[in-house]
């Protein structure tokens, strides 16, 4: 599968604020955000005022960059969110949080999105005792989230489970550390979702 392999932080500093793609370094004064505060390349540094249009690419390009989505699956993701009741950028944020990566990322398991997904096509994961090598499969209210018995002393696990209580969990989710264990209590409602994405823009841009 196509997947982005330039510098992260290219896609921060593209989007002019912090997306959080590297988990603990994001934190630190390391963070290029806070280093260089203005736009990657040659042309970076110039002002531009953006067009309606280029303002709903960039809010779409932020969220796809931040669940590490390529634009079929995005698009997707899209029309799913505009067939469910209910307003369509919740429901595709909600969608967005409900892959099992951005879950495992949630509860601490991974200390950033992208070691998610490899620890779920590593098989490090299960849901509902069953081992899913997935990252973009579904979960539901009720599943359980775990990290599989023989993976429960991998260095990278035991790093950032040490260190859950110090980065804090939304709501929607909790974690038994002593058996490594995640319930989603329920999907996020768009106020649980700490995300600085206009969603409405989203919408905007594919119903055209
Ligand atoms: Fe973005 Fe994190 Fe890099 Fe900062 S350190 S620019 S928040 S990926």
């Amino acid at each position: 599968m196509a997947r982005y392999r330039d510098a992260l932080c290219r896609l921060c500093r593209r989007e002019g604020e912090k997306i959080f793609l590297k988990g603990d370094r994001c934190y630190t004064d390391k963070c290029a955000v806070e280093r260089r505060k203005y736009g990657p390349g040659q042309h970076g540094q110039r002002r531009k005022k953006l067009s309606d249009y280029a303002l709903q690419l960039r809010e779409k390009q932020k969220a796809k960059e931040t669940y590490g989505v390529l634009e079929k699956q995005f698009k997707i993701y899209f029309y799913m969110a505009n067939k469910k009741k209910g307003v369509t950028g919740s429901n595709l944020l909600q969608l967005l949080e409900s892959r099992l990566d951005n879950v495992v990322y949630r509860l601490g398991i991974a200390s950033n999105r992208r070691q998610a997904r490899q620890l779920v096509l590593h098989g490090h994961i299960t849901l509902n005792d069953r081992r899913v090598n997935i990252p973009s499969c579904l979960v539901r209210a009720g599943d359980t989230v775990s990290v599989k018995e023989a993976s429960r002393k991998n260095v990278i696990i035991e790093d950032n489970i040490a260190k859950i209580e110090h980065r804090g969990m939304p709501s929607w989710v909790e974690m038994d550390v002593n058996t490594l264990s995640g319930r989603v209590l329920n999907l996020p409602a768009r106020e649980d979702i700490e995300l600085p994405v206009q969603e409405q823009l989203i919408v905007e841009l594919y119903s055209k």
